[in-house]
Order: structure tokens, then sequence, then C-alpha cells
């Protein structure tokens, strides 16, 4: 077990596939913080309006108050009297993501960033991926491949599109394991199945 850090800050990092509860463990942490009495302030990209502007909403509908910025830099301004700061969707800023948590951390702050580790090529995204490397803290969570039933690391876009960011939920991804996963198009595995 690790000790808890002491008078300093520090970057915790969730990350997984869509669908994998990166949003419900944020907000359990986040949650978690204000009990404990703690000045936390969450945001999200201004690009992500699933679920409106000023809340986080899990997929079993646990939600948290935040903020929607456009950059990083935004964030760093918006947390200047935060003890913690939560950052859902993070894959969605670019790569100034890194050094405004590393701003935030080095100003004794403890920073949570939530986001998708892979895009729908499965490759990594920038931000995500060097925060994995520099973050105290890295927990990786996987959903459940809607093919097999193993556990999933990857998202499987069921839409036609070459765009890297292309904002969806269920009608448009789906979870699913190494082996079910079809890095161009649809794949073999989505006909007949029943998926919606
Ligand atoms: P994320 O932020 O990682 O996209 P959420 O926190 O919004 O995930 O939602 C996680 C929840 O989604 C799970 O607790 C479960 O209830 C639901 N869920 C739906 N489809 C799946 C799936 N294929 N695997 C795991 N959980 C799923
Ligand atoms: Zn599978």
């Amino acid at each position: 077990m690790n000790p808890t850090p002491r008078d300093i800050g520090w970057i915790e990092v969730i990350t997984g596939p869509m669908f994998s509860g990166k949003s419900e463990e944020l907000i359990r942490r986040c949650r978690l913080a204000t009990i404990a009495k703690q000045n936390v302030v969450v945001f999200k990209p201004a690009i992500d309006t699933r679920a409106g502007a000023t809340e986080i909403v899990s997929r079993a509908d646990v939600r948290l108050a935040c903020v929607s910025v456009d950059r990083p830099t935004d964030i760093v301004k918006g947390a200047e009297h935060a003890d913690v700061v939560g950052i859902d969707e993070g894959q969605f800023f670019n790569v100034d993501l890194v050094s405004a948590c590393e701003e935030l951390a080095n100003a004794g702050k403890r920073v949570i960033v939530a986001g998708l580790d892979l895009d729908f090529r499965a490759e990594p995204f920038e931000a995500m991926a060097r925060l994995m490397a520099m973050a105290e803290y890295v927990k990786k969570v996987l959903a459940i491949c809607v093919v097999c039933g193993n556990p999933a690391s990857r998202s499987q876009r069921l839409v036609e599109s070459t765009s890297r960011f292309m904002v969806g939920d269920r009608e448009t991804y789906e979870a699913r394991c190494r082996r079910c996963f079809v890095p161009e198009g649809k794949g073999p595995h989505q006909e007949g199945l029943g998926i919606d």
C-alpha cells in the first residue's frame, strides 16, 4: 500500500476504453475529496457536449458539476483556488494538457485525469500517453467486450469516419477485446449479433 503524499501535489490518471467506468471512478474520487472538505473543481472539454456544459454524467447516471473549457490553460486559470482538480475526457485536449497538469501538481494540487488511452484505431492519444508516464498513480480500467465477454481494452467505432475526434456513445462505439477489435471499419462480428 502506498503512503498518501503530504504537503505536495501529484497526478492520478484513470484510463481505458469507452464504457470502462472512467467517469464513474473520477466522480467517485472527486466526491470523496469533497466529503473530506477539499475544494474540488472538475473540468471537461467544451467539445464534449453529450451531457450539457455543466455536468459530467456517467452511464449509470451518476452526476457531478463541472466547468467546460476550451484549452488546458483555462484549466490552470480556473483551478487557482482548488485543492483537487478533476479533468474528464482528457484525450480531447491537446498535448498542452501535460504541462498544465504538471503546473497544477507542482503548485501542490491533486490532479485527477480521466480519459481514453487509445483512439478508434487503437493508437495512443499523445496527451494521455505522456500523462500516464508522468503521473504518480495510473489506473487502467477495462470494459466488457460486447462480442465475446472478455475484458475489453479497445473502443470499436461502428460508423464510417476517419476523424480522430468524433464524440459519440452507444450508437457509434462499442467496447471490444483485442481479438474482436477491428482497426479499420466495423468488423465481422457485428452482423447478426443484435448489437444496436
Ligand atoms: P467511461 O467514462 O469509461 O466511458 P462510464 O463511467 O460513463 O464509462 O460508464 C461505465 C458504465 O457503463 C458501467 O458501470 C456499466 O454500467 C456501463 N456499461 C455499458 N456497456 C458496458 C460494457 N460493454 N462494459 C462495461 N460497462 C458497460
Ligand atoms: Zn472479444
